[in-house]
């Protein structure tokens, strides 16, 4: 059923590819391409500085960063709000800013937002079906049920907003952003009203909406643990530039630089003399992902180190915060100034003051210097 409701809704994408000729860097597939945008709201700074990036047709991508780094401003630049001081756009094959411009309304994009905003005076259906008066009744009312089936509210159409729950709305908000078939989902902090729980049920939800309806979304956030387990790439932007584009595992385990280590996870830098392919670390020799040499730091994740009791053990326990089925402990080296953040099991009995030996058994990442 679910997937005879997509192929109703959604056709294939077949614009695009002379627009992108002479793009030697272009992806054929990508649906959203912006080339050197830039949007400044104050003389000297920008919020959005010469951006350029591409996101493939049927992609989910994540915008991660922290606050007033310009993700929100750059969302709205890809569907209008905004417009660039420089730089050009191209939504599925056409060009929407920059030599041109092509307004809002027109650009097929569909947008959610951080507040649910449905009309309270219409039921879900209504609401849904707000924007589809260019289609019959007939086929509109057929899109509806398609939506709240693939939104998974079938059963609630007759209710008014006020009657559902916060998550419910937010699954109509994005039902209805879908309802006109566009060519670009933006999303800006969609989930962040909701508590933990159902914002991990709507994550879930939205990944399998995005992939099944086979649009191209981006959804802006500042929280890691979304962008990661949502996206199957992250774009990460720190005051107004994107520093790094890669899918999550590579986004954390190889992150671009101590900035965005630190962005996408805990991380404990561990000073280091790199010899090609290994490196001298407190903790003994470790490999490396990649030759260096020198003085260098070497970037680790709580649950790439292991620790055991150990008398004679590298490190002693200075704090343990126990959540079930992980423990978070602190580990002094009293030979440097290194403090390690590792993940234990949470079945490991373990005591502040204790000595524990201390290794890692993956390859590591090596920086240069971290500030
Ligand atoms: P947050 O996560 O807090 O929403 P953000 O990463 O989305 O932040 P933006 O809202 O894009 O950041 O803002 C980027 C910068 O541009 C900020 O310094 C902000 O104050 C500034 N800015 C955004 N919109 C305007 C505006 N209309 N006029 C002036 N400055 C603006």
């Amino acid at each position: 059923m679910l997937r005879r409701s997509l192929r109703f809704l959604y056709r294939p994408c077949t614009t695009g590819r002379a627009i992108f000729q002479g793009y030697t860097t272009l992806s054929e597939r990508a649906q959203i391409f912006l080339e050197g945008v830039r949007r400044s709201f104050t003389p000297g700074s920008a919020a959005v500085a010469d951006v350029t990036l591409q996101v493939a047709h049927g992609e989910l991508l994540a915008l991660l960063g922290p606050s007033g780094c310009g993700k929100t401003t750059l969302l709205r630049l890809i569907a209008g709000l905004e417009r660039p001081d420089a730089g050009a756009i191209w939504l599925a094959g056409r060009q929407v800013a920059g030599g041109g411009w092509v307004p809002p309304e027109q650009r097929r994009v569909g947008l959610v937002f951080q507040e649910y905003v449905l009309f309270p005076h219409l039921n879900v259906a209504e609401n849904i079906g707000f924007g589809l008066s260019a289609i019959s009744a007939t086929a509109a009312r057929a899109r509806v049920v398609a939506l709240l089936d693939l939104v998974g509210l079938a059963d609630f159409g007759a209710r008014r907003p006020h009657e559902l729950s916060g998550g419910q709305q937010q699954r109509v908000a994005l039902a209805r952003a879908l309802a006109p078939t566009p060519d670009v989902l933006l999303l800006d902090e969609p989930f962040s009203n909701l508590d933990a729980a159902l914002r991990d049920d709507l994550r879930s939800a939205l990944r399998a909406i995005v992939r099944a309806a086979g649009v191209t979304a981006i959804v802006v956030t500042h929280d890691r643990d979304e962008a990661l387990a949502l996206a199957d790439r992250v774009a990460v932007m720190l005051a107004g530039s994107i520093v790094q584009v890669a899918p999550p595992r590579v986004v954390y385990t190889a992150p671009q630089s101590a900035a965005v280590a630190a962005l996408v996870g805990d991380v404990t830098w561990l000073p280091a003399t790199a010899t090609g392919h290994s490196a001298v670390t407190p903790l003994g020799n470790v490999p490396l992902v990649t030759p260096a040499h020198g003085l260098v730091q070497v970037l680790l994740r709580p649950e790439m180190i292991h620790l055991a009791h150990d008398p004679q053990g590298v490190g002693t326990i200075r704090t343990l915060r126990y959540t079930g089925a992980d423990q978070h402990v602190l580990v002094e080296l009293p030979e440097t100034d290194v403090v390690l953040h590792v993940r234990a099991p949470g079945d490991l009995p373990l005591a502040v003051g204790e000595r524990v030996a201390l290794w890692v058994d993956t390859a590591l990442v090596a920086y240069p210097s971290v500030p």
